[in-house]
């Protein structure tokens, strides 16, 4: 780092900040390809080193994003046009969420936030003009045109818009190992040391990393290191970093994958979360395969039990001999930041793939990460490790709350997993935000900013679900009329989108 002491008029100039990453899933190269994006590594004044293991696979199945992903991608000079085509990548306008309650087969949660016309009001209009004709039981049609445009199979954006421009905000499905190999050679290209090797050993004194010890006989030594090493959290577990669960209030812990063959996709612009007897399923679509994977939990079905469901699910379509099976560690590390060990990816902390949170993560804390390499010296790390620390707890937790909802709110009660998942205790955030929220529907007071899935993603979800607030005594002044000619407007306005962007398939080329 910048030292203040060896930025003194030596001859021989300032010791490089030496930044060693360990990992090589999606984490790691997603971090070193940002990192590299905002600084030079001239071996002079700053050096990167990315280490993994040709032992330890890469988790590799991170296939949905979040819209956010567009402004990583831009943000670390990519091209959407060959990440697209690298990655075998197809957009995401949301998740339709099938099964999840009695109230309604199927609903969707799109990225968009209700348009401008209704601000704060669209929940209050959908509340009132749901209990008046009962004819407004759908949301996702009432806040907006993503939820048509996906199911209609509309592409969010134009061959002549700008990239990572589109009418509305999109995600994309990406296939994970391609995406990391995408990334290894950027970063590589951009003067990022790649190292091939397990690292066998963490020599730490004082709270600090010194030095890991190389499978290969190296020893490696860095100013700071990065640890993307997935479940296993090798670095940071090695400073005492203790992990905080979260399965008492999310039950899922398993799950199994599988690729699906061209002949078996859609391409559709959405990702799909079915509600199953011990958890939920996923559909992902490429564009020259599928992914499909059953996340649950294993204290109802074992491994096998698990796959027949699964493979009944999708008749045909799986094949045992391709499947993966997955223990997750659902929560968090205490400190994301010890010492001289930033963790990211899996090893800080992971909340299942549902709502894509994963590579969400990633790209929040590369961005934090940037902003501390911008000010940091010699003595000041302890104080950016803490507010690093303190922003990614937060963020996780208060995503954490929004994950849980899906399963609290449900009224499903036709298994013991869906007895015992909509019983199980709530966090302290989400409890706090149901008590608020018996009077009233969330809103935008109610966050921080510091999460994505703000009121308009709370209110998707809830109003999905069939959930309502107990009182609202604020409907009463609501213009119901204006609000209904908005509604109809906003069909027209799905249905004009459908004849001026392209469909999805053709989009890509399908
Ligand atoms: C079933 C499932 C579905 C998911 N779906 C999604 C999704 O749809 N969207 C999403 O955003 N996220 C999803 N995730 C999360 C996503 O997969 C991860 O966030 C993402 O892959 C990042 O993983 P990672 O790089 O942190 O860890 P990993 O991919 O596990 O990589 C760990 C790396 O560390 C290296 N390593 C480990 N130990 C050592 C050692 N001792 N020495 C050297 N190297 C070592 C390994 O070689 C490997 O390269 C999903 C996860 C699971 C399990």
């Amino acid at each position: 780092m910048p030292s203040k002491k060896s930025n003194s008029n030596s001859s021989k100039g300032p010791k490089p900040l030496h930044i060693c990453i360990v990992g090589g899933g999606s984490s790691g190269w997603m971090m070193a390809t940002y990192v590299a994006n905002h600084f030079k590594f001239d071996g002079r004044k700053l050096k990167m080193t990315l280490i993994e293991s040709a032992e330890v696979p890469p988790t590799g199945v991170g296939e949905a994003t979040i819209h956010t992903m567009r402004g990583y991608l831009e943000d670390a000079g990519i091209s959407e046009e060959k990440f697209i085509k690298e990655c075998q990548g197809t957009f995401k306008h949301g998740i339709e969420f099938v099964g999840w309650s009695d109230n309604t087969p199927s609903f969707f949660h799109p990225f968009e936030h209700p348009p401008v016309v209704f601000e704060n009001h669209a929940a209050l209009n959908f509340l009132k003009a749901d209990r008046g004709e009962g004819a407004m039981a759908r949301y996702d049609y009432w806040a907006g045109i993503q939820s048509r445009l996906a199911r209609n199979g509309v592409s969010p954006r134009k061959k002549s818009d700008i990239p990572y421009h589109g009418i509305v905000p999109y995600g994309y499905h990406l296939d994970a190992n391609a995406f990391a190999h995408f990334l290894k050679k950027i970063a590589t290209q951009r003067g990022v040391n790649h190292i091939i090797s397990h690292v066998d050993k963490v020599e730490s004194s004082k709270g600090k990393i010194d030095r890991l010890h190389l499978r290969n006989g190296k020893q490696i030594e860095a100013d700071i290191f990065v640890d993307c090493t997935g479940f296993a959290a090798r670095l940071i577990k090695e400073l005492g970093g203790e992990f905080i669960s979260g399965a008492e209030q999310l039950l899922v812990d398993s799950a199994v994958t599988c690729q699906v063959d061209a002949k078996d996709i859609e391409s559709r612009p959405f990702t799909t979360a079915t509600a199953r007897n011990a958890g939920w399923t996923f559909d992902i679509d490429l564009q020259t395969r599928g992914g499909r994977g059953y996340v649950y939990s294993s204290k109802y079905l074992s491994p096998d039990e698990a796959f027949k469901e699964f493979s009944d699910a999708y008749p045909g379509q799986l094949d045992e001999s391709r499947a993966r099976h997955f223990q997750l560690r659902i929560g968090r590390m205490d400190k994301a930041w010890k010492g001289n060990c930033c963790a990211i990816g899996l090893a800080a902390g992971f909340l299942e793939p549902m709502e894509s949170t994963g590579l969400y993560f990633v790209e929040y804390t590369a961005r934090l990460f940037v902003e501390v390499l911008k000010s940091l010296t010699d003595d000041n790390m302890e104080v950016h490790a803490d507010w690093f620390s303190g922003i990614f707890s937060e963020l996780f937790d208060e995503v954490s709350a929004f994950i849980e909802a899906h399963y609290k709110l449900s009224n499903r009660r036709d298994t013991q997993f869906w007895r015992d998942a909509t019983s199980a205790p709530h966090s302290p955030r989400l409890a706090q935000l149901l008590s608020l929220w018996e009077s009233r529907a969330p809103g935008q007071f109610d966050f921080t900013g510091r999460s994505f899935f703000e009121a308009e993603s709370w209110q998707a979800i809830l109003f999905g679900l069939g959930w309502r607030p107990q009182k609202s005594h604020r409907l009463a002044s609501v213009d119901q009329k204006t609000a209904l000619a908005h509604f109809r407007e906003l069909k027209v306005h799905a249905d004009r989108i459908a004849t001026t962007n392209p469909q999805h398939a053709d989009y890509l080329g399908l």
